[in-house]
């Protein structure tokens, strides 16, 4: 791992641009750094701004087999749009494998669904980077409160967020000017999008959190992928 003063770099990038907070993670990572996507309610902004400074980024996808139909339309209109590089991930045994020997797992454990499905195959794609580059933001759930623009990650890695700071009207004053597709779900009231059952997604609330729809009365607000790993040994 580069040698990377965390605390100080990330009170810099308190003032700085999403744009100059990219620059400097590919100046640090020229090779080696992914980005992941979930093509979800918001996943387009992120996804051009980090386009626009490094085209050909590997582009992290976990398709878990559950997914929404509109998600995979999303998918398909935003990596025609922005000619992305596209890294589609996949469980090791196939959805209909898995409901045959599971059946609604996603109902009565939904950690262990996500375990197989979600994180499993992304975490061995992530062995093959040195650095990542996510979209989440601080005000999307009070899990997210603490995260810092760019955090050692899982022992190995070094993971970026650029968008940390941004309030919903900046994403979509974004989404406006560079006339980016906004997810069909997202007028429906679904502003945090995961897997298609009503136990993983359903619809926000007026006043709720932007993930307070997912795995709603579950006591679960992350897959495991965004866990905060930077303490571990
Ligand atoms: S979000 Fe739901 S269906 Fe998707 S992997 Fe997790 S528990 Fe399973």
């Amino acid at each position: 791992m580069n040698t990377i003063d965390f605390e100080k770099i990330n009170q810099e990038f308190e003032t700085q641009s999403a744009e100059e907070i990219v620059r400097w993670a590919v100046k640090n990572f020229p090779t080696d750094m992914a980005m992941a996507t979930s093509f979800g309610a918001e996943s387009a902004v992120l996804l051009h701004l980090v386009t626009q400074i490094i085209p050909n980024i590997p582009v992290l996808f976990t398709n878990t087999g559950f997914h929404f139909k509109e998600t995979l339309e999303h998918r398909d209109k935003l990596v025609a749009r922005l000619k992305l590089n596209l890294r589609e991930l996949k469980p090791e045994i196939s959805n209909e494998e898995f409901l045959a020997k599971n059946g609604k797992l996603y109902e009565r454990d939904p950690d262990s669904c996500c375990a197989v499905n979600k994180i499993a195959p992304f975490e061995k794609a992530l062995k093959d980077y040195k650095a990542w580059i996510t979209g989440i933001r601080r005000n999307q759930a009070d899990t997210r409160q603490q995260r810092q623009f760019v955090e050692p990650d899982r022992g190995t890695l070094v993971k970026f967020s650029p968008l940390l700071n941004w309030t919903s009207k900046m994403f979509w004053d974004y989404a406006k000017k560079h006339d980016l597709p906004y997810h069909p779900l997202w007028e429906k009231g679904y502003l945090s999008i995961g897997c298609s059952p009503e136990s993983c997604t359903r619809p926000v609330q007026l006043g709720e959190d932007p993930r307070a729809g997912r795995w709603a009365g579950k006591n679960k607000i992350e897959c495991g992928i965004h866990m905060d790993t930077s303490k571990q040994p």
